[in-house]
């Protein structure tokens, strides 16, 4: 039988289960059709299992320096069984908690693969889902009048270099390794490809980054950039920029990979025991029934206006299916719009220029809103307040001085157009530079805001004086 509802969203990761829930809330009458698990990739396969095992790597390098705070503690040693399980167990209990959430709302879960089809006897126009269930049973028919499409991304092989979850592993394999490689070759110096360097090198690998690109993590202000590599080669990462990995010399034998790279020094090989590919991820727009509707995909991702409607204006698509940011809260804030236009409610347009981006490596980088680069580009006559870690007291506390935070201004009107930091904590930090953003702020008003001390928040309120120079202490 068929099953009426105000909303099926497809895909119960960040960007759908946010949406059902203020559904919910609105009073629309919702389900949702996963495939795997409620969660998705950020909960499973991404930011949370990523930041457990960057937390361990964390905590094993600095039990190893704790001497430098007093504190002797012998041998140290790694069980990285004990940090998976660690790991899995952190996964567990957000996940009871997004299924809990499911109940609390009264959302239908479907577990199977949902497929849109076209019209049909149950509906003139496209966007009934048929549910081909998990567990076997009958498919499910679902009648909705709205859909939205949240099914997310998957990592993007490269050619020649195909996941085999041994050796050549995706983000998802690396998840999953049950013991840490004594070298590895990360193809990709992005956002992956660096938390990763920084963690296995924090738990004793041997780790060489090859970089397409001039630089690693391209989208970050280039200040950021260069003291990333700077700070990452401190701690022993090879790092190779304008280096163009050869996929067909690709070779596997004996528990180890070889591959050629042209770099600026001429072809060089490398080996490892493990390769990571970490060159972006695809969106899931494959077997959903898209062929069934108006929808239009563009360079893989669905294609939508400002509030998420497709060209079949009942049919939203929110998150890493539509491209742009990939980034969970970014899907999750996507969703809830979608939802409020869907409601009849205030819907205003996302801002990007406000979205937060976050790197968790050791160090930290965060930033919000434009680069010098984009702002320049833009024809923006900017004004840059930088302040050092090194010189906030907190931080040497902490014991962990470098990096800094920069600030790029209006030089006409003082707007803060972007903020970007690289250093301790500044993935909690960056919140303050996004809500100032939201607000409009000018330099000046994040410098005038009054920043406790000792904190490393500090050195946000000293860029914002160091804007026009007057930073207390530089
Ligand atoms: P990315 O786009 O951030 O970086 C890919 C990198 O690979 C780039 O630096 C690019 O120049 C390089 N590259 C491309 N082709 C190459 C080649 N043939 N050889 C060598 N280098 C090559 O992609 P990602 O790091 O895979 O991340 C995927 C998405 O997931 C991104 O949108 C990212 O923002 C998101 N993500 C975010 C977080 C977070 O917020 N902390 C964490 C993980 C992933």
């Amino acid at each position: 039988m068929a099953e009426e509802y105000d909303l099926i969203i497809l895909g119960g990761g960040t960007g759908g289960y946010v949406a059902a829930i203020r559904a919910s809330q609105l009073g629309l009458k919702t389900a949702i059709v996963e495939k795997s698990k409620l969660g998705g990739t950020c909960l499973h396969k991404g930011c949370i299992p990523s930041k457990a095992l960057l937390r361990s790597a964390e905590v094993f390098k600095m039990a190893k320096n704790s001497e430098e705070f007093g504190v002797n503690t012998g041998d140290i040693t790694l069980n990285f069984t004990k940090v998976q399980e660690r790991k899995q167990e952190i996964i567990h209990t957000l996940y009871s908690g997004v299924k809990g959430l499911m109940k609390k709302g009264k959302i239908d879960v479907y577990e199977g693969i949902g497929r849109i089809l076209g019209p049909s006897i149950f509906s003139p126009m496209p966007g009934t889902v048929s549910v081909e269930m998990n567990d076997g049973t009958d498919n499910q028919m679902l009648i909705p009048k709205n859909v939205i499409i949240a099914t997310g991304s998957r990592p993007r092989p490269l050619p020649g270099l195909t996941f085999d979850g041994d050796v050549i592993l995706s983000s998802d394999d690396a998840l999953e390794l049950e013991s840490v490689p004594s070298s590895i070759l990360i193809v990709g110096g992005g956002v992956i490809g660096i938390e990763w360097a920084s963690m296995l090198v924090d738990f004793g690998a041997k780790v060489t980054v090859l970089e397409y690109g001039g630089r690693i993590v391209p989208t970050e202000d280039e200040e950021v950039s260069r003291e990333m590599e700077r700070l990452l080669k401190k701690r022993g990462v090879d790092i190779v920029t304008k280096a163009r990995v050869l996929a067909e010399t690709m070779e596997k034998r004996d528990g180890s990979v070889t591959i050629q790279a042209e770099t600026a020094e001429g072809v060089k090989t490398y080996a490892a025991e493990k390769m990571l590919v970490s060159v972006g991820r695809q969106a899931n727009v494959e077997g959903i029934g898209l062929e069934n509707t108006e929808i239009e995909v563009e360079k893989g991702h669905i294609l939508v206006n400002e509030f998420y409607q497709t060209k079949e204006s009942h049919i939203y698509a929110v998150g890493d299916v539509i491209g742009g940011l990939q980034l969970a809260h970014v899907a999750s804030h996507e969703g809830l719009t979608a939802v409020h236009h869907i409601a009849g409610g205030e819907a205003d347009p996302i801002d990007y220029t406000t979205v937060p981006k976050c790197i968790y490596s050791s160090p930290e980088a965060a930033s919000v809103g434009l680069t010098e680069q984009e702002a320049k580009e833009q024809g923006y006559k900017v004004k840059i307040g930088k302040f050092s870690f090194r010189a906030i007291g907190k931080a040497l506390v902490y014991g962990e001085s470098d990096g800094f935070v920069k600030i790029v201004a209006d030089k006409q009107t003082d707007d803060l157009l972007g903020v970007h930091m690289i250093g301790p904590h500044v993935t909690d930090m960056i919140s303050e530079a996004g809500l100032a953003r939201v607000l409009d702020a000018a330099a000046w008003e994040v410098g005038h805001t009054i920043h406790p001390h000792p904190t490393l928040s500090e050195a946000v309120g000293e860029a914002a004086l160091a804007v026009d120079g007057k930073a207390i202490h530089s």
